[in-house]
């Protein structure tokens, strides 16, 4: 039952060493690492939510990937980098300087296990800086050792589609989306009653830096929100969960063949 949303066959934990120490061709297994956090989803999520939303898509993937991609799921990261939320009772962070030596460490031994291709899948958008140095200090310390650093929503989808403008555009936490999907993923945590939009200020038409986008400032979610909410839930159905599951697990098929097929010997000078 540890295995929770991921198939028991793909659970790298259920395996014993020997079964670890033989696996055929291991250098071509994709290793996935999922990372999400703990850390408050306003008024009407659980503070599972990006560990769970990680766990649950990656998990539908891997129910649909071939059989003959031998890809396998570390145990989880539940825990991540979300000090941002710092003023919210229930959120429960890590410093980058742990999360950074968590990586390394869970990393390293996969390497001297024998793997070769490390898929780190993170589900918390405060945490990205932190894969691109682990993994790209990792793929430095071995340089034949892959290292993917990758966000969970952003395999190819249209799931922008099925919200309104302006939740595409910046409702990034608790809104439709992350609603949507977690009821259909964990139904029993979501409380629709009590969901709240909540928006930053909107960006002035001649306003060059704000809190997303390309030229970005520090921000607390107390700073941008009165609830824990950014964007809207209410919209949320189970229908669009349906769909954006569907279109995600979808991607991270593609993305997960891909890094399978990957040459382990790649040359990228000429
Ligand atoms: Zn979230």
């Amino acid at each position: 039952m540890m295995h929770g949303f991921i198939p028991p066959a793909r659970y790298y934990a259920y395996k014993t060493w020997q079964e670890i120490r033989d696996l055929p061709d291991k250098a071509n297994v994709p290793l996935i690492l999922p990372i999400g956090s703990i850390e408050q989803h306003g008024p009407h999520l659980p503070v599972a939510v990006d560990s769970a939303l990680t766990l649950g898509v990656i998990g539908e993937a891997l129910a649909r990937l071939p059989n003959d991609n031998p890809a396998l799921c570390l145990p989880p990261l539940y825990y991540g980098k979300s000090v941002e939320h710092d003023g919210f009772p229930g959120t429960i962070t890590l410093t980058a300087n742990t999360l950074t030596t968590l990586l390394m460490e869970i990393g390293e031994q996969a390497y001297v296990s024998g793997f070769r291709k490390l898929v780190l899948v993170n589900g918390h958008g405060g945490q990205p800086e932190i894969l691109r140095i682990a993994a790209r200090d990792l793929h430095v310390k071995y340089r034949d050792y892959h290292c993917w650093h990758l966000f969970i929503w952003d395999v190819p989808n249209k799931i922008n589609d099925l919200l309104s403008p302006k939740e595409a555009a910046i409702g990034i936490h608790a809104g439709d989306a992350e609603t949507s999907l977690m009821m259909k993923l964990l139904p029993d945590t979501v409380h629709m009653d009590r969901a709240e939009a909540s928006w930053p200020a909107e960006r002035r038409a001649d306003q060059l830096t704000y809190f997303i986008g390309r030229l970005t400032k520090a921000w607390t979610t107390q700073d941008i929100s009165h609830n824990g909410v950014v964007g809207d839930p209410t919209p949320a159905t189970l229908t669009k969960g349906e769909q954006i599951l569907d279109q995600l697990a979808s991607g991270w098929v593609r993305v997960f063949e891909e890094i399978h097929r990957w040459p382990s010997h790649e040359q990228h000078a000429r």
